[in-house]
């Protein structure tokens, strides 16, 4: 039986029609418009479709956002002067610098210097160890867009076996910490994959919920699910064939019970829970 594809486009714009009225109420209530400064440093092509994507998102749900680009050669130091401003201005809620950063910039250094309460990505150690203690004040956005999907869609975690093949800070590493928590969208029993763990297939053949955030094209083949398990495909491979997932989707949805297509799965879910989080943070602004 094919399975249910879970159609992360269709989920987005809903949440996002969502937030554009709690954003109404907020500003109607409060004066306050979210605001979300986005800083670019450099030319990669990649990250000026992303921070034009984002901006976009933002304007059509009414936040506010405040483009900041900096030069490939910029130094550490500029970055963290700019943060040093935007953290101590009233009118800026939420502070994101793209990634990946040129090479003279140290990524944790800066992800450190913008003030926790601003750290919309939730990146900083900070709001790392609050998500990891489960107290988080902001979720980051690709494993909180998942978590939401699978929440959405009633696809329950409770109980069941997840295999996460991917440690990164940015996906992996929270990922496992959101379905590990106690509570709705948690409490599973969480394997997480990497490039030194020995066979990989026979963790993922186990698991009920499959992640897959390796960055390595159609990585998760057929013979590595379980029938009936759902399969999320973090991946964003640019090749020959376009833009494909990690996983090998036409061969997996054959066996899956549910799955996510790439693009219009993982993707749009991000950006949303970007603008989730903004919100987030001009409540925390106004409340402190
Ligand atoms: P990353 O930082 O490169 O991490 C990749 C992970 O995969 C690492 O933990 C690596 O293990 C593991 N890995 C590599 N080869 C492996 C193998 N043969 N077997 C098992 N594990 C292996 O990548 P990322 O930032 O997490 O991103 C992963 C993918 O998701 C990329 O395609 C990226 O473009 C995409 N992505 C999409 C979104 C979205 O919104 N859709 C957001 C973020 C990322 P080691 O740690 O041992 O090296």
């Amino acid at each position: 039986m094919t399975a249910l594809i879970l159609d992360g486009k269709a989920l987005a714009e809903q949440i996002r029609a969502e937030l554009k009225e709690q954003v109404a109420t907020f500003s109607a209530e409060t004066g306050v418009v979210p605001c979300l400064a986005v800083i670019l440093v450099g030319n990669n092509a990649a990250s000026e479709i992303y921070v034009r994507n984002k901006q976009q998102a933002c304007e059509k749900i009414g936040v506010k956002s405040e483009m900041y680009r900096l030069a490939e050669t910029a130094s550490e130091t500029e970055l963290l002067t700019l943060f040093e401003t935007l953290n101590r201005n009233d009118a800026v809620h939420g502070i994101l610098v793209q990634l990946p950063l040129p090479k003279q910039i140290d990524e944790q250094n800066v992800l450190d210097a913008i003030v926790p309460q601003k750290d919309v990505d939730a990146f900083h150690c900070d709001n790392v160890g609050r998500i990891s203690q489960g107290r988080p004040r902001f979720l980051p956005c690709t494993p909180y867009g998942i978590q939401e999907l699978l929440i959405r869609n009633n696809i329950a975690t409770a109980g069941k076996r997840a295999a996460i093949i991917g440690r990164s800070n940015i996906v992996g590493k929270p990922m496992a910490a959101l379905l590990m928590q106690k509570g709705l969208g948690g409490d599973a029993t969480v394997t997480v994959c990497h490039s030194r763990t020995p066979d990989v297939a026979a963790i993922a053949r186990q698991a009920d919920v499959l992640i897959a955030a390796i960055g390595r094209a159609k990585f998760i083949t057929a013979d590595m699910v379980k029938p009936g398990a759902t399969v999320i495909d973090v991946g964003m491979n640019r090749t020959e064939e376009g833009l494909v997932g990690d996983v090998d989707f036409a061969a997996v949805k054959e066996i899956a019970g549910a799955i996510t297509p790439v693009p219009g799965g993982v993707g749009p879910l991000t950006v949303t829970m970007l603008l989730r989080n903004t919100l987030t943070a001009a409540k925390l602004f106004k409340n402190r």
